[in-house]
């Protein structure tokens, strides 16, 4: 028997753990730790344990797919790849729009930039980025020049104050959640804020139990009592940013006194002074956050008011501090700096900026030029306009996103998609969406192909082969170039490796210029900004100053709104989501093994058990969750883990679609939708 041990990075989360996949007579059947990589020292979370699991799945797509008559029959590559390009040649190009994957490898979300805007021409590319943090993309750029986890997670153990809010650390991110509890142990204080007592709520110092939707109120609250007390970094304030008084003549009205912010948050206001007074005092104090920061209308508000507490505390450029955006997949950090967004070529390298436009166009030599120089639309905007005014846009290519899960208001999301012509899906399994669409291409997964992904902290680590892709599934980089070839660009896309393909992005991209395989085969790879081959990457950003034009950070007076829809007497609950330790995302992958699925099967609602009582309602009964949006029916967690008058579901069931209730009311700048908070009744279900 031949057993091999192949060193790879974990396809779920963007912590970027990584372990030995056990691969015997050349099928994956097994992972086993790899103690080399700093970041998780060999552990893994339920999640990486058994991320081999669906590698081998009898569901794996393996031969293209047509629609004819409604119904998939099988094709070759090459009936599937001329049908493609034949009705892709027949669109102008502002009707073809492209969605880009968090899931794939760098190299993959590069081919599809280039596919886009090289071969289509759309303007019109985007991916699931949009729906998880890009409110830290715009609202980090806005503040510090770049949109990106500032610090490293290995520092975290050198926080004295770790401030958690919006994000379940433990259950989402688990092994930095590790790093979360080495703070603990080396005497930090954390203090946790969210609607739910969750696992890491338990592990907290200080929990403040809140309303979805109050995050800039809080937030405004902390600095108001940090000001009041003269704990602010004067120093810090005064030589590296600018705009504070604009923020101190909003954060210290009266609406944002602690006994004010606890009407609106339900926070107590002693919590309040307490976590204000121990975040400042403390010599560093860092931030996690995530999507319970980001998924709102006031997205951006919400990631500029955390950067606000860090300029305004001084907590930034050195170990144990920072802005730290936990980003939720694999490689949506490598997806964002590969350019799969509306707005920028790789390393956001402006698409409006005429030199960098021109720098793209010259070195990728399409003879006919390139996407127009202006931004395209982000892919809430795409659902939008496929509804509001079909015809607009015709043909969408989707890599490996299933928006039929994962958007919110989904039978909306289904009625704009419905309105296309042709849809092609390219995809490991046969998704919500890719039954929806023309053609299907089965592609590889992680285990399958050599590659790139870039976690959370701006690490770029490798994915290595382990076994061939099943059937005659395909690296999706090489469907892309067959596509591109196929359209008449063959010199364009004529890269034989996956080297081959990081070797242009590096080429093209300042942050990542100085990287190679050679160099990402340490165990510790690389951080990115990393722009000569020389260089050792940057594990913190803004030491000495910030992205910004003249190194300064920018500060301004951010008032708090109210979400979007808000509990009224007809649905009189505040609805918010999220994932589970065992699922991940729209379940593409974990609902395909065996282990984590047998784990927990299906999806619930959390109810308090006071509210509960109030409705009747018993644990785990059956009951109807209704927003203006649709209904779905579920079954009822009961328990004093939530706020009263707040309901949580998990969107990774397609039995139980949490997004068929979601809110599709958009951050006006980011364009996110928001996702964690609207208003919802529930109903016990009666017999017919
Ligand atoms: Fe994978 Fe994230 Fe779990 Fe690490 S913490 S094993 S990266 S899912």
């Amino acid at each position: 028997m031949d057993v091999n041990f192949v060193p790879t990075t974990c396809p779920y989360c963007g912590t970027g753990c990584t372990f030995n996949l056990v691969v015997k007579d050349g099928k994956v059947v097994g992972s086993i730790p790899n103690t080399r990589s700093p970041v998780n020292e060999g552990k893994t979370c339920p999640k990486g344990t058994y991320a081999y699991e669906f590698v081998n799945s009898e569901e794996r797509l393996t031969v293209p797919l047509i629609k004819k008559d409604g119904k998939f029959v099988e094709a070759t590559w090459d009936e599937a790849i001329a049908l493609i390009a034949e009705k892709f040649k027949s669109y102008k190009p502002d009707e073809i729009a492209c969605l880009s994957s968090a899931r794939t490898s760098n190299e993959d979300n590069y081919a599809m930039m280039k596919l886009a805007r090289g071969a289509f021409k759309t303007r019109h590319i985007d991916h699931c980025a949009r729906l998880c943090h890009s409110s830290t993309v715009a609202g980090l750029a806005a503040v510090f020049g770049s949109g990106a986890m500032t610090n490293s997670i290995l520092d975290i153990p050198e926080a004295k104050c770790v401030f958690i809010i919006g994000s379940n650390t433990f259950e989402q991110h688990p092994l930095i959640g590790r790093r979360v509890m080495q703070a603990k142990k080396n005497g930090a204080k954390i203090i946790y804020a969210d609607p739910r007592y969750t696992p890491t709520a338990k592990q907290a110092d200080l929990y403040m139990q809140f309303k979805s939707g109050s995050d800039v109120a809080i937030l405004n609250c902390m600095m108001h009592e940090i000001i009041k007390n003269g704990w602010e970094a004067k120093e810090f304030i005064e030589n590296r940013t600018k705009g504070f008084e604009d923020l101190k003549a909003v954060v210290m009205k009266d609406d944002y006194t602690p006994e004010n912010v606890e009407q609106i948050s339900g926070i107590p206001a002693d919590q309040l002074r307490q976590a204000a007074e121990w975040f400042a005092k403390s010599e560093s104090s860092a931030i996690l956050y995530s999507m319970g920061i980001t998924q709102h209308t006031v997205g951006v508000d919400n990631v500029k008011s955390v950067a606000h507490l860090q300029m305004v505390t001084g907590n930034l450029g050195r170990p144990g501090t920072g802005v730290n955006a936990l980003r939720g997949q694999n490689n949506v950090q490598g997806a964002c700096d590969m350019g799969a967004l509306p707005v920028v070529f790789t390393g956001y390298q402006k698409v409006i900026d005429e030199a960098a436009h021109k720098k793209f166009s010259d070195a990728w030599g399409f003879p006919d030029g390139i996407a127009a120089p202006e931004n395209g639309y982000e892919v809430t905007t795409m659902i939008n306009v496929l509804s509001d005014n079909p015809g607009e846009l015709k043909a969408l290519y989707i890599m490996g996103e299933n928006p039929m899960l994962s958007d919110p208001n989904i039978d909306h999301a289904k009625h704009s998609l419905e309105n296309l012509e042709f849809m092609v899906v390219q995809d490991i399994f046969l998704t919500e969406t890719a039954q929806m669409a023309d053609v299907v291409l089965p592609a590889t997964c992680y285990a399958e192909k050599d590659g790139t992904q870039t976690s959370t902290e701006r690490r770029v680590q490798k994915w290595r082969k382990a076994q061939d892709p099943p059937g005659e599934a395909k690296l999706d980089w090489k469907i892309l170039a067959m596509v591109g070839a196929a359209m008449g660009y063959a010199d364009q896309f004529a890269w034989e490796t996956s080297e081959d393909v990081f070797n242009e992005i590096a080429e093209l991209t300042p942050s990542y210029h100085g990287m190679n395989y050679e160099r990402l085969e340490k165990p510790e790879a690389l951080h990115w900004p990393c722009p000569e081959v020389d260089h050792p990457g940057t594990p913190i950003l803004h030491t000495q100053k910030f992205a910004t034009p003249d190194g300064l950070g920018i500060m301004s007076g951010i008032e708090w709104k109210p979400p979007a829809e808000v509990p009224d007497e007809e649905y009189p609950f505040v609805l918010t989501t999220g994932r589970c330790i065992w699922h991940w995302h729209t379940g593409t992958m974990t609902r395909n093994s065996p282990t984590l699925d047998h784990e927990v099967p299906t999806g619930w609602i959390e109810i308090n058990v006071d509210d509960a009582a109030e409705l009747g309602i018993e644990d785990k009964e059956m009951i109807k969750a209704i927003t203006r949006r649709g209904e779905v029916e579920v079954p009822a967690k009961v328990t004093k883990d939530i706020m009263k008058g707040v309901m949580f579901m998990p969107f990774h069931f397609a039995e139980c679609p949490a997004n068929r209730l979601t809110n599709d009311a958009l951050d006006p700048i980011a364009k996110i939708p928001e996702f964690k908070a609207c208003a919802v009744k529930v109903e016990k279900i009666t017999e017919a």
